[in-house]
């Protein structure tokens, strides 16, 4: 599963910013995950579950993962539709051609962490 992969990115990310800020702990990582990006909910907090056990110097059993899920919403470009795609490429309900742009949905990142 790729989300071992994007997960060790996000501690990566985390440790880097948290050496800047002198923080030697992290209780609680935000992340936002959109509907259609490549990386599955559950999937990520099986992950975080094997980092924490991996003894990551910043992680201990106590720390939190959070995933805010970003709705997927996408407007045709041709009738201003705006609907929800199940997939990159959707069909407007509508003019029934794949004429959506993506508005949102497709956004992984760190929204926020707490630490000390
Ligand atoms: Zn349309």
């Amino acid at each position: 599963m790729h989300e071992m992969a994007l997960m060790g990115d996000i501690l990566n990310i985390i440790q880097d910013d948290i050496q800047k800020r002198s923080f030697s702990k992290v209780t609680k990582i935000e992340l936002i995950v959109g509907d259609i990006s490549n990386a599955m909910p559950d999937a990520l907090e099986m992950a975080f579950d094997v980092y924490k056990t991996q003894s990551i110097p910043f992680l201990d059993k106590d720390s939190k993962l959070v995933i805010i899920r970003e709705e997927a919403k996408a407007k045709c470009y041709i009738c201003d539709t705006e609907y929800f795609p199940d997939q990159k490429l959707a069909l407007c309900p509508n003019c029934k051609i794949p004429s959506g742009q993506l508005i949102s949905g497709e956004t992984f990142k760190v929204y926020s962490y707490e630490g000390s």
